[in-house]
């Protein structure tokens, strides 16, 4: 079956075909690192790994490019309110640049602790300032731009489909008198370039041919995502946030300079809640990978959690759902294990799973095909091959799990030793009741030519 995504531009799930045979390119934007990415960035983050997963399955070649975001996001979207890097370090006592360091430290540590591919080209925001430069240069020279007191905006009425991607009604903002555009001539004008407040020196500020200051926020995704994929590539991606605002200004952004819609399409990830609510930096309500690890869990249960929602449907967080998850995990890979050595994949469930995969990443039926899997009657080798199979998707690192060496209680070893004489001296009855008291208390023994042994009882998958 080919595979199908949802294209959030054209509103509707079309065929995906490479622009260039084989090679795909995918661009993700990547966190902004004044802070500890929360449970939910991660979700979508987890969502793009499975996008990438999958389109490997189908034997393309990926090219993923993820930006650092470490200049020129401020407090508010609306190029408002202070820059979050130079607010963060007031926070902290660190430099901006230290807090950059350290919060994308923290990142890729969590991408790796939730089993998620690292991008092949990592970029940040303040190592193409040059790039930025010339995108905006590029954006005015085709007459796009004006100069407030404050920066280079871009005039988003000169672009007669801006906003489409959002199927933002521009008329209705226009009219919207309430909201603020101090100087800015459109409330859906944004900043291109930034200007250093007046007598203040800002830790991280460049030369420009504007005067001294920084990029906006949207700037530095449409101009590293041309340097490494080209004007046009197949696949953009991010939370569904940035759907109306930030992705909506980078196809705005390219489309002056380049012409195009800088990708073939668009996808979003929708959004983590808790308690209804959106989980947000801001809101107080922020999880991290390693609150999950503080409380006991392995950082894969969340990935679990995530595989049973389909990434277009709102998520709603609880411990509970978290718990459900650890011990579907749990389950999943005790099975994996003691079926050994693997043999061949199943091709009826090979292709089952290609169905729902190929669905535009259904995975919760996915995750309802791996249950049949490991519930039915195929021989253990062909299960335990076919569930690898699975896992170049699911990325639940199921080939290396092994179960942790469980120590043998001394009063369970001294019932096996003393079973082990009653059956040397014939007593059965004995022997047998010794054994039935080691079984009750969850062991199980082996007769081996070279004596019993004992180990935890195998868990049962009903
Ligand atoms: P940020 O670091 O704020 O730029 O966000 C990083 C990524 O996480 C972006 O793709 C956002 O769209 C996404 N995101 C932010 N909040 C959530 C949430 N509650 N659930 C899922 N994704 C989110
Ligand atoms: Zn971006």
């Amino acid at each position: 079956m080919k595979l199908r995504l949802y294209d959030t531009y054209s509103r509707s799930l079309r065929e995906f075909e490479p622009l260039k045979p084989e090679d795909v390119g995918m661009y993700t934007c990547g966190p902004t690192v004044y802070d500890y990415a929360h449970i939910g960035n991660l979700r979508t983050y987890i969502f793009e790994d499975l996008l990438r997963r999958v389109l490997v399955l189908n034997g393309y070649n990926v090219q993923h490019v993820m930006n650092i975001t470490d200049v020129g996001h401020l407090t508010s979207d609306a190029d408002e309110g202070e820059d979050r890097m130079e607010k963060g370090s007031r926070r902290t006592g660190m430099t901006a640049w230290e807090i950059a360091e350290l919060y994308t430290r923290e990142f890729k540590q969590d991408l790796q602790r939730l089993n998620i591919l690292e991008p092949t080209v990592w970029c940040r925001a303040t190592d193409h300032i040059a790039e930025q430069i010339a995108l905006i240069q590029c954006i005015e020279e085709k007459g796009f731009t004006y100069r407030t007191s404050d920066g280079i905006y871009f005039d988003t009425s000169k672009l007669p489909d801006y906003g489409y991607l959002g199927r933002l009604d521009i008329e209705g903002l226009q009219a919207g008198v309430r909201i603020e555009v101090g100087e800015k001539h459109h409330p859906t004008d944004f900043a291109l370039w930034k200007f250093s407040p007046a007598g203040q020196k800002r830790q991280m500020e460049w030369d420009s041919p504007w005067g001294v200051g920084f990029p906006g926020w949207h700037i530095e995704c449409s101009a590293m995502s041309a340097k490494y994929l080209g004007p046009f590539f197949d696949i953009h991606c991010g939370g569904e946030d940035h759907i109306s605002v930030h992705h909506t200004n980078e196809i705005a952004q390219t489309q002056a300079c380049h012409g195009t819609r800088l990708a073939n399409f668009w996808m979003h990830g929708y959004f983590l809640q808790i308690d209804e609510a959106r989980m947000g930096k801001s809101v107080g309500n922020f999880l991290r990978v390693q609150t999950l690890i503080d409380q006991g869990y392995d950082p894969l249960a969340w990935r679990m959690f995530c595989l049973n929602a389909h990434y277009r449907a709102k998520l709603n967080f609880t411990w509970d759902g978290l718990d459900g998850a650890a011990t579907s995990l749990d389950r999943l890979r005790s099975s994996a294990y003691e079926w050994g050595e693997p043999g061949t994949v199943d091709g009826e469930f090979r292709e089952k799973f290609f169905e729902n995969v190929n669905d535009d990443l259904n995975m919760p039926r996915a995750m309802a095909l791996t249950w049949e899997l490991v519930k039915g009657d195929l021989p253990d080798d062909t299960k335990k091959a076919t569930i690898l199979f699975f896992d170049q998707v699911l990325g639940l690192r199921l080939a290396e799990w092994q179960p942790a060496e469980v120590a043998i209680p001394e009063e369970i070893i001294i019932q096996v030793n003393q079973r082990q004489q009653a059956r040397l001296e014939k007593r059965w009855k004995d022997a047998d009741a010794l054994r039935d008291q080691v079984v009750t208390a969850g062991f199980e023994i082996e007769d081996t030519p070279q004596g019993p042994r004992v180990k935890p009882k195998k868990v049962k998958v009903e």
